[in-house]
């Protein structure tokens, strides 16, 4: 699915949680993702290359779900 947005404040939806938002210059709008879902992926990068742990992850996790609700990037790792 190919959308043709005009450069700058575009409208679009977050291919992860659903929600329309906007690009706030982050980079999420390479990804298709509202600023939540995208802070969450960029987290979970951080934790594959070793930099928080997964209790630290999914502490962030829960935090984005108290702003923006439940969505695919919404599942907890496995602590142990
Ligand atoms: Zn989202
Ligand atoms: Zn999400």
């Amino acid at each position: 699915m190919i959308n043709k947005f005009r450069q700058g404040s575009a409208v679009y939806k977050c291919q992860c949680c659903g929600k329309m938002t906007r690009d706030t210059g982050e980079g999420e709008k390479s990804c298709e993702m509202c600023a939540g879902c995208f802070e969450v992926s960029g987290y979970f990068n951080s934790f594959q290359d070793g930099q928080i742990t997964a209790a630290e992850y999914n502490k962030i996790v829960e935090q984005n779900m108290d702003r923006h609700g439940e969505c695919s990037c919404s599942d907890r790792l496995e602590v142990e």
